[in-house]
C-alpha cells in the first residue's frame, strides 16, 4: 500500500472545548509535517472531533461515516479517525460498527496521534482510549489569527448530573497549574490575541484539584496583569461553585466579562434531584441575587433540558416562571437525549418527543421574548464593544461584543465609505439604535 499523502481535514463537533482540542491535535500533526486541506477529497487522513451529549450531534458523525464508506473502498489509503467524546464513549465498538475506521482516539490520547498514526503501519486499527496525565504537559495549539483564543484551564467533571456523559467521556476533574496558563496567554497576546475565553465544563471549580489554594478567583487577578489583554471571559459554570470571592474579583477586574454561564437545566425542584444537579429551584434564584448585588448590570446565560424522564406539565410550568423570575440574557434549551449508560438511563424516556418540542419551542419563545423587552430598552445608550470581526449574518456589518454578552452589530463602512475593519480587536463605543430580539444594531457616535 502507498503511503498516505500527510494531509488532514478535520471537521469539529460540539463544544469550544472541542475547538480547543482540534487546534492542539493540528499543531501534533503539523509538527509530524501534516498540512490542513479544506475538502475530504485533498485528504490523506479525515479526523472526525466528534462530541456525544446528545444523539443528534453522534448522529451527524454516524452520517459522515456512512458516506466515506465508498471513498475509503477507491482509496483504501485514506485514513480515518475518530476521536472526541463519542470516540471515549464508544472505543472499539465504533470499529465494529465502521471497519472503515482506522483510529479511535479517546480525549485525552489525541496529542499522541502523530505516534497512534505510525502504529497504523504495522496494524489494521488503533484505539487509544486511556486517561492519562493531559494537564502536565503545555501542549501548543494552532490557532486561526483572531480576537479571541480558547484556553482550557481544566478538563472532566467531578459532578455526576444523571443525563450527562462528559463525566464518562471527559474523566474526572483536572486543572492546569496556573503558571503554565498564565505562560500561555502571554503567548496568545504577542501573537496578537486580546481576548481569551477559559474554558472548563465547571469552570468555577478551577483549581481544586491542585490543593494548594489556587481558585478562579486568582487565575483570573494573574492573568488581569498582562499588558494587551483586552478581555478575559470564561465558561461554563456550576452554580454550586459560584463564590463570594469570585464574583467580587469579577465585579473588581474591569477586563473580566461581567458574564456567566451557568446553566439552571430546570425550575422544578423534583427535576433537579432527578438530574442530580445538587441545588433547588430556591437555592439557584439566590445565587442569581447574590450574583447581582456583588456585580450590578451581570449577565446570566442558562442551558435548560426540556422533556427529561417524568417532567410533568407543572415541572415544565416551573421551568418557565424560572426563566421569567430571573429574566435570563441568553439561554439555550435542549430535549433530553438518552444517553446509554448514564443514570438517568435507567429511567423511561416517557416524554413524547412532540410535548418535548412544544416545551422547546415554548422556552425559546419566551426567552426571545424577554432578549427582546430588554434589547429594546438599550436603544439610545453607548456601549463598549470589542470587535471581533464581519457579522455572521451579513459581510456588510461588523460585529462584537459588550463587557457582557451582548452581541452589537454596526456597518462595516463609514459614512464616508471607508472601510472599519482596523477595528478588528479594539474596544469601541457603540450607540445602539435599534434591535431584534437577537441582535443589536448601532453605529460609532461618528456616524451619528
Ligand atoms: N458543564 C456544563 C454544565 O455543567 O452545565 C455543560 C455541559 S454539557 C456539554 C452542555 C449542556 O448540554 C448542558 O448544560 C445540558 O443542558 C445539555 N445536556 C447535557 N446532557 C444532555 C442530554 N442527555 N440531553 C439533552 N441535553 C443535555
Ligand atoms: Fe455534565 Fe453536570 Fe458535569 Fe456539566 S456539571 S459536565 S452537566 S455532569
Amino acid at each position: 500500500m502507498s503511503s498516505p499523502a500527510k494531509t488532514v481535514y478535520i471537521e469539529t463537533f460540539g463544544c469550544q472545548m472541542n475547538l480547543a482540542d482540534t487546534e492542539v491535535v493540528l499543531a501534533r500533526l503539523s509538527e509530524a509535517g501534516y498540512q490542513r486541506v479544506d475538502a475530504v477529497a485533498d485528504a490523506g487522513l479525515v479526523l472526525y472531533n466528534t462530541c456525544a451529549v446528545r444523539d443528534h450531534a453522534e448522529a451527524k458523525v454516524r452520517g459522515r461515516l456512512g458516506m466515506l464508506k465508498g471513498i475509503k473502498r477507491k482509496r483504501p489509503d485514506l485514513r480515518i479517525g475518530i476521536m472526541g467524546c463519542m470516540a471515549q464513549r464508544e472505543k472499539q465498538a465504533l470499529i465494529e460498527q465502521f471497519p472503515h475506521v482506522d483510529l479511535v482516539v479517546g480525549t485525552d490520547q489525541f496529542v499522541r496521534m502523530p505516534q497512534l498514526l505510525a502504529q497504523l503501519d504495522a496494524q489494521d486499527h488503533v484505539v487509544a482510549t486511556d486517561f492519562g496525565d493531559f494537564e502536565g504537559t503545555q501542549w501548543t495549539a494552532t490557532r486561526r489569527s483572531g480576537v479571541n483564543a480558547w484556553v482550557p484551564v481544566m478538563r472532566g467533571c467531578n459532578y455526576n448530573c444523571t443525563y450527562c456523559v462528559v463525566p464518562f467521556t471527559r474523566g474526572k476533574e483536572k486543572s492546569r497549574p496556573p503558571a503554565q496558563v498564565e505562560d500561555e496567554v502571554r503567548a496568545l497576546v504577542d501573537q496578537g490575541f486580546v481576548q481569551v475565553t477559559l474554558l472548563g465544563q465547571t469552570v468555577d471549580a478551577y483549581g481544586k484539584t491542585l490543593g494548594d489554594g489556587t481558585n478562579l478567583a486568582s487565575l483570573l487577578r494573574r492573568l488581569h496583569e498582562i499588558p494587551g489583554l483586552k478581555r478575559i471571559r470564561f465558561v461554563t459554570s456550576h452554580p454550586k461553585d459560584i463564590s463570594d470571592e469570585l464574583l467580587d474579583t469579577m465585579s473588581e477586574l474591569p477586563r473580566v466579562a461581567k458574564h456567566l454561564h451557568v446553566p439552571a437545566q430546570s425550575g422544578s425542584d423534583r427535576q433537579l434531584r432527578l438530574m442530580g444537579r445538587r441545588y433547588t429551584r430556591a437555592d439557584y434564584l439566590r445565587f442569581v441575587e447574590r450574583a447581582r448585588a456583588r456585580m450590578p448590570g451581570v449577565e446570566f446565560l442558562s442551558d435548560f433540558i426540556v422533556g427529561f424522564p417524568r417532567e410533568s406539565d407543572e415541572d415544565f410550568r416551573d421551568t418557565a416562571s424560572l426563566m421569567d423570575q430571573v429574566r435570563f440574557d441568553g439561554a439555550y434549551v435542549f430535549m433530553y437525549s438518552l444517553r446509554p449508560g448514564t443514570p438517568a438511563a435507567n429511567l423511561a424516556d416517557d416524554v413524547p418527543t412532540a410535548v418535548k418540542n412544544a416545551r422547546c419551542v415554548e422556552l425559546l419563545d419566551l426567552q426571545l421574548k424577554h432578549q427582546g423587552e430588554a434589547y429594546a430598552k438599550l436603544h439610545g445608550r453607548s456601549v463598549e464593544v470589542l470587535v471581533e470581526g464581519a457579522s455572521k449574518g451579513d459581510d456588510g456589518m461588523l460585529h462584537g461584543r459588550s463587557i457582557g454578552n451582548l452581541n452589537i452589530v454596526f456597518p462595516r463602512l463609514d459614512a464616508a465609505g471607508a472601510s472599519r475593519d482596523h477595528l478588528v480587536g479594539q474596544l469601541v463605543q457603540v450607540r445602539i439604535e435599534r434591535s431584534t430580539s437577537l441582535t443589536l444594531f448601532g453605529d460609532l457616535p461618528e456616524s451619528l
